[in-house]
Order: structure tokens, then sequence, then C-alpha cells
């Protein structure tokens, strides 16, 4: 099919909720795309965060492809193998003790807020059920996770929305503080906001935030579906900040392309939701947990995770060094960055990339932002520095 064939069959048939570049992408393999004209890209997004293995790592497609041919799917009211595998590499690796298994970042997100809820009413009755969230955050696009959603421009034309959240500025603490009351059951917060611009919280204010919480039992709630996974160079972000969740989502990078995400929790609620309370149908399949068991085997190792903070350093610090004044600042962690430019002329700078054969995203209203795989060599962080470099300069 060439080009043009696929642009007119995707606007005759698929929804209109995405504006695309104008690319049609064959084949990947490690940090390169291939698109249908055979010019190849490195790839600074892994598909918003997915791919942390890079495209086709042997070992995944090895799991993934006996794992098809074995036991694809049974549904939860069985047992399998790689469900408890997984299970117990995201336990040992966060201190955590359960998880519960979904499909995407928001479906992770709704379990989250329903097991903070939960725990506040059986503990406190019925009036004490709201969320505080940040503002500029993002926590996904079904309708509780839209309204938690700290950015207004995602709460318009699917009214009503469901009730129960409030907003804080982020680093605020006296904020934060006016607004707890007593109906408030937990604060859900992204260690660096990732849509909203790659904006990371200070420290102080999540040790604050997380001790005025322990203090009145509200549940401390991390959002690490873009930030978990060995992203910013620990397995979990939270784990730089110094603070024990009760509760954090993740999703994006776990299955690294395959989708599946969960919640985990810690003692506090760890039997707060019961057989019944909550379900997912396709969560926990066999092929998404091998595909886990594969990303967590190869990511939640000391070396790995170090070589993640190493190379994100090594990228920022090339990026730094540009001489351009078109550059405001350049912030992130690990493999997370972002690069703060005029918004006027962002578009040119992702599209000229795009040109040159660097794929990059944006976040919030200047940052370009770079999510490469995992495990991008230092010779492709090299090829896209000097690329950059020539558009930036
Ligand atoms: C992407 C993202 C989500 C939503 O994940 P989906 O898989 O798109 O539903 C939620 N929270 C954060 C922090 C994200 O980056």
């Amino acid at each position: 099919m060439d080009f043009e064939t696929v642009k007119q069959k995707e606007s005759a048939y698929v929804m209109n909720t995405y504006g695309r570049a104008p690319i049609c992408f064959v084949k990947g393999e490690g940090c390169t795309l291939y698109d249908s004209t055979g010019k190849s890209y490195i790839d600074l997004t892994s598909g918003i965060g997915v791919n942390a293995l890079g495209h086709n790592h042997p070992e995944l497609v090895e799991a993934i492809s006996n794992q098809a041919a074995t036991l694809m799917h049974v549904s939860n009211l069985y047992y399998t193998e790689p469900m408890v595998e997984v299970a117990e590499k995201l336990a040992k690796g966060s201190g955590l003790k359960k998880v519960f298994f979904a499909n995407s970042g928001a479906e992770a997100n709704e379990g989250l807020i329903k097991c903070a809820r939960k725990y506040s009413s059986d503990k406190y009755g019925n009036d004490r059920f709201v969320i505080l969230s940040l503002k500029q955050s993002f926590h996904g696009r079904t309708m509780n996770t839209l309204k938690a959603t700290g950015q207004a421009k995602f709460h318009q034309w699917f009214y009503p929305f469901p009730e129960g959240f409030d907003y804080v500025i982020a680093n605020d603490f006296e904020d934060f503080k006016a607004h707890v009351n007593e109906h408030v059951c937990a604060v859900m917060m992204e260690m660096i906001q990732g849509e909203g611009g790659v904006l990371p919280l200070d420290k102080d204010f999540v040790q604050q935030v997380s001790a005025y919480c322990k203090e009145r039992d509200i549940l401390v709630c991390v959002d690490e579906v873009q930030t978990g996974i060995g992203r910013t160079g620990t397995l979990f972000a939270y784990q730089q900040f110094g603070i024990e969740p009760d509760i954090i989502s993740i999703a994006k990078g776990l299955g690294g392309g395959f989708p599946i995400g969960g919640f985990m929790v810690g003692e506090k609620c760890e039997y707060t939701m019961q057989p019944g309370q909550h379900g997912s149908t396709f969560g926990a399949t066999p092929l998404g947990c091998e595909a886990a068991n594969v990303v967590l085997k190869t990511v939640d190792t000391p070396e790995f995770l170090q070589a993640v903070k190493e190379k994100g350093d090594y990228f920022m610090n090339g990026i730094r060094s540009f001489q351009s004044e078109n550059i405001k600042d350049v912030r992130g962690m690990g493999l997370m960055i972002g690069i703060i430019v005029d918004p006027e002329k962002r578009a040119d700078y992702v599209n000229n990339l795009r040109d040159k054969g660097i794929l990059v995203l944006t976040a919030g209203l200047d940052a370009i932002r770079l999510l490469p795989p995992l495990v991008i060599s230092y010779d492709e962080i090299d090829a896209s520095l000097s690329i950059m470099k020539e558009i930036f300069e």
C-alpha cells in the first residue's frame, strides 16, 4: 500500500482523534524506525514511553511468540504462572505488597482511585472521598482520570464529570495544606509531570506532602505510568524522592510495547479490594505478563538502571552545551528529558528534527520531550545530539 492510500483509508475509516505526522512506519529495530519509503529515524519517543527495550528486542519477541503459541488468555477465573512471576518481581522491586493487573494507564488509575476511596469508606464512611491532584498533571482519558487531570482544557464537552476531585499547585505546600479537609482521602501525583511539560516535583514538596498525609491517614498515591519501569534511572521515580507511597499506578513501559498496566498497594490497602470489587477481562493475560517479565528482568538490575541515569545525564549535558538562545531550559531525570523552547517555534523544531531523521515528542506548551528506549546507545545519543545541535543552533 502506498502512503497516499494509507492516508486516504485512515481519513475514511479511523476516528479523527489524533493529529498524525505524515509518516507510515513499517518496521523497527532497536532505536531505529523505518517508514514506508525506506527512510530511517532515531526514535526518541518509544511510542510515548512504551518501547523500553526498543523495537524488535530478540528476547521480548521470543517470549511473546512462545507464549502466544502456548497460552494467550484464560481470564482471571484461573491461575497462571506468568502472572505470579510479574507480581513477585513488581513487589520485590517496589517494596509494595500487591498488584492488580490492568491494560492501560487510565485503567490503572481508575483502579487506584477506586482502591483509595474504598480504603477511606471502609474506615471513615462515605463522606471522605476527595482526591487531591496537582495542577498541570495528567492521569488519563476516562471520565474519572480526566477529572483527576489538573488541567482545565480536559474538563469540557463530556459533562457531567464525576465529583470528588480538587487541585493544588505543584510544589506549593501551603496551597496543598489549604486544600486538605475532612473530605480528602488521597493525594495523587506524578513525580515528574510528563504530559504537563516534563516538570519534576521538588523533593521537599513531595516529602512534606507525604509526611502531612501519613499523619492524617490520607493515602499517598503516585502515578508512575510514565516515570515507572526504569525511565528515570530507578525502577520507580518515587524511589528517588525518599517516600513510601500507599498506592502507585504503572503501565506504559511495563510490557515493552505490549499493553499491560496495573496498580500496586502497600500495607494499608493490602486487603482493601476483595473478590468481586474490581476486575478486568484482559488483566494479567499470560501474553502481557510474559512481555512484562522480560522487561522487568532486563530493566531491574543495578547496572541497567545506573546506565539509564548516566545516559540521561550525558544526553542532557550534551543539549546544555549547545550555543543556542532558543533553548530556555533542559530538565528531567534519567531518560525522561524536556527541552524548553519558545512555544511559537516548537512545531518547526519538531518538524525539522523529523525531516532530519529524529523523532521527538512535545509536552505542555513549551517542552520538546524525549523518551528514548532505555537501551539507547551512546552512539545513538551522539548521532541525535549532532542533528539537534544543527537544528537548535
Ligand atoms: C500516559 C499516561 C496516562 C494514561 O495512560 P494510557 O495508557 O494512555 O491510558 C496516565 N498517567 C500518566 C502519568 C501518563 O503519562
